[in-house]
């Protein structure tokens, strides 16, 4: 029982710090990863409006060319109108005449709102091209400063998370589940030693025959107020000597 104890009290101190080294990168690892979500979404936006412009360009000169092709007609059918010999022949040409002029007036109207669209469509790239700009520079900068404290602690880090997975094999499936439950629910902290006869982690009283029995490491006591695991100065004084 001492062992498993210590086993779990050496985790907790391994984990203790490897938690330290972790804030030592602080919120950088969270900034990084939502600057890089930001310009990836930057990038798409600025890519669909391309192809947006792109087929607007496309069909605002369709409706370009037609517009001058319905004008050389028109042009046409006025200078066929000057040498008709019948009243229903020239008519006819007049018909052809007006619904070239509507179909005409039709295309320009939707060229201008082409235009329009890609002017707006124009504005927005600028904008986003912009953000992308500024958010990407953003995080080359925050991406070095990462790189630069994760470097820094690198060694000790691998260190930590060697010796980690050593202690983890040592110890006992069930007593590692219990530890990592009460871990993830108490801030990284499962296992404490008992200080002036209080809990090392909420800092409440614990009774002085509850101290007593714990001294006998004899078996699991938790925390009555916060539930974490209690560990005499015997076990804290084994790993020390560790
Ligand atoms: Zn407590």
């Amino acid at each position: 029982m001492e062992n498993r104890l210590n086993n779990l009290y050496s985790l907790q101190i391994i984990d203790s710090q490897l938690q330290e080294v972790h804030d030592l990168k602080g919120d950088l690892p969270a900034i990084v990863e939502e600057l890089e979500e930001n310009v990836n979404k930057l990038k798409l936006k600025i890519k669909e409006l391309n192809t947006t412009i792109k087929q607007l360009k496309i069909s605002r000169d369709n409706a370009d060319l037609e517009i001058i092709d319905l004008a050389e007609k028109i042009k046409k059918y006025k200078s066929q109108q000057l040498n008709v010999k019948s009243n229903k022949q020239y008519d006819a040409l007049t018909k052809e005449i007006d619904a070239a002029d509507k179909k005409s007036e039709k295309l320009e109207i939707e060229l201008e709102i082409a235009e329009g669209r890609m002017e707006i469509a124009k504005k927005d790239v600028e904008i986003f091209a912009k953000e992308f700009e500024t958010e990407g520079e953003e995080l080359d900068e925050r991406r070095k400063e990462l790189r630069e404290v994760s470097k820094e602690h690198e060694k000790e880090e691998l260190k930590l998370k060697h010796e980690r997975e050593k202690m983890v094999v040592r110890i006992d499936k069930a007593d590692l589940e219990k530890y990592e439950r009460i871990r993830k629910a108490k801030g990284g902290v499962a296992v404490v030693p008992i200080k002036r006869n209080a809990c090392g982690g909420c800092f409440s009283r614990v009774p002085p025959q509850k101290t007593l029995e714990i001294r006998q490491n004899s078996r699991f006591y938790t925390c009555e107020h916060c539930g974490r695991i209690l560990v005499s100065d015997h076990i804290v004084s084994l790993s020390k000597k560790q």
